[in-house]
């Protein structure tokens, strides 16, 4: 296919293509300002496909991802809050030798050339590759890291555009539409945002840090019609969001996801009229595959909605046979072509072009698909699945508690039993057990509490449940 944004800039040369509040710019101006800077990456001299790039969501960063496509570079995406430790394997797993970064960004590399981005030397503009060619691979994003070390998923040309043709078969398109962009860039829910503004011609609205009171603001204020969210920054939004305060008349889409949302969260969205679309998707799938119309949320409150139109998902069971109930597979033209130097990692999941995500889940009647959560975290007691999630989700109500994370452990009655990590005010014990017996079955009720001294998440907000089976033995029971 021809250069999106060359070919974008030619379709719609004065529609805003990106503003973040101060500034704004055109499709036209992006496009010159990106052979720019293309331009003095060129000027680097260095040979290698892929660049690493660690930036925050600003128009500046925005420019040079925009750039390094111009050049035909592989755009390894880092993400911004990992200790330099962490990057630094990053860097080595994609082997690249120049890391780009936004000017603030400090921490030392080790890498042949780390350039910060006002630090690129002056050139002359560079010619715009003629092509995106469908094959090539020009995202590495890195998972969220929720279960093991990240891996590197390389996204081509092709995934991304069936992601956004997928969304806009969804949800349709307006030439008003603003997509307001506060999810990292360096995650496919920021970056596909992105990907999509080329292909719809939309503007995006990049904002750098998450303030729930400065985004209900901008929701308010400005004519943004379509906000992506995770389950964390929508419970912050409606915490801090006045009651009978409505957003902007053209607000149409909360696209919701990464995670479990407990369905507190979603009534209390429903009370303020939030468009909220519930959504499922990795990072392996550049974005969305499957998503809830708002008009069904009503009665279909925690599914997460129907496969979009180019995706097919079946359930099957461990044996790889149809189930009611069972491992979530998936064939979509947005799966990943393979994790960065690790080949077996995909194969091993993959079946006659079917892709067996690990995620656990089933189907109603009625054709919408439920997440009960990762294959990996079922606890099996006493012949009973039972899944971390529905117990924190039931226990997000309760009054007192901040945080919650059940784990299995080993147990010689019943193979395994449910235990709970938690943090909060005035909890005790009994208060504990009391809650989760009024509201779940017996066998589902965490049989001991533990208090957590530091709670481990992702920085999309996921709580990384390895990590705290790791120090279960050091914390803390509630008695
Ligand atoms: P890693 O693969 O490194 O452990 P990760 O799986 O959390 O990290 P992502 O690709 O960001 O990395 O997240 C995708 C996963 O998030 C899905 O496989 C699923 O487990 C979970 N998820 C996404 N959306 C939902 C949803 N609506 N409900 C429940 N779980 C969801
Ligand atoms: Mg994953």
């Amino acid at each position: 296919m021809e250069n999106w944004l060359t070919k974008r800039a030619r379709l719609t040369p004065n529609r805003v293509a990106v503003a973040d509040g101060k500034k704004q710019m055109t499709f036209d101006q992006v496009a010159s300002e990106a052979a720019n800077i293309a331009g003095k990456i060129a000027a680097l001299r260095d040979k290698n496909e892929r660049v690493a790039l660690i930036m925050r969501n600003s128009i500046q960063g925005y420019l040079v991802i925009m750039a390094l496509q111009q050049l035909g570079k592989t755009i390894v995406f880092i993400n911004r809050r990992l200790s330099a430790r962490e990057v630094n394997y990053q860097l080595a797993d994609a082997s690249v030798t120049v890391v780009l970064t936004d000017d603030n960004y400090d921490k030392k590399l080790t890498v042949t050339q780390q350039i910060k981005f006002s630090e690129l030397p002056e050139s002359s503009a560079a010619i715009p590759v003629a092509e995106y060619p469908e094959d090539f691979v020009t995202s590495v994003m890195y998972t969220s890291g929720t279960t093991n070390n990240p891996k590197g998923v390389m996204q081509t040309y092709h995934n991304h555009f069936m992601s956004a043709v997928g969304n806009a078969l969804n949800l349709g398109l307006t030439a008003e539409d603003t997509w307001l962009a506060v999810v990292p860039i360096f995650h496919i829910s920021g970056f596909s945002i992105l990907m999509r503004s080329l292909i719809y011609g939309m503007r995006v609205m990049l904002v750098e840090k998450f303030d729930a009171s400065k985004i209900n603001k901008l929701l308010i204020q400005d004519s943004i019609t379509t906000m992506s969210v995770v389950p964390v920054m929508l419970k912050q939004l409606l915490a801090e969001l006045p009651k009978n305060v409505n957003y902007n008349d053209k607000f149409r889409a909360m696209l919701l996801g990464g995670g479990p949302t407990d369905k507190l969260t979603l009534q209390q969205a429903q009370a303020h009229h939030l468009p909220i679309i519930q959504s499922y998707g990795m990072t392996e799938t550049a974005s969305q595959i499957v998503a809830l119309d708002p008009t069904d949320i009503h009665d279909k409150l925690g599914s997460v909605g129907k496969p979009l139109f180019p995706v097919s998902i079946e359930i099957r069971d461990q044996f790889g046979k149809s189930a009611q109930k069972g491992n979530i597979w998936i064939k979509s033209p947005t799966l990943t072509v393979g994790y960065l130097n690790q080949p077996a990692k995909l194969t091993k999941n993959m079946q006659s072009g079917w892709f067996n995500t690990e995620d656990f889940g089933y189907f109603d009647a009625d054709g919408f698909l439920y997440v009960q959560g990762r294959a990996g975290d079922m606890i099996s007691s006493g012949g009973e699945n039972i899944f971390p999630d529905e117990i924190e989700a039931t226990y997000a109500k309760m009054p007192g508690l901040d945080n919650m994370v059940v784990v299995g452990v080993p147990d010689q009655l019943w193979g395994s039993i449910p235990v709970a990590v938690v943090t909060g005010v005035n909890l005790s014990m009994d208060k504990l057990r009391q809650y989760g017996r009024d509201n779940l079955a017996h066998y589902k009720v965490p049989k001991h509490f533990y208090i957590a001294e530091t709670w481990y998440h992702t920085a999309s907000g996921k709580t990384q449940r390895h990590r705290f089976v790791a120090v279960l033995s050091e914390l803390k029971e509630l008695k």
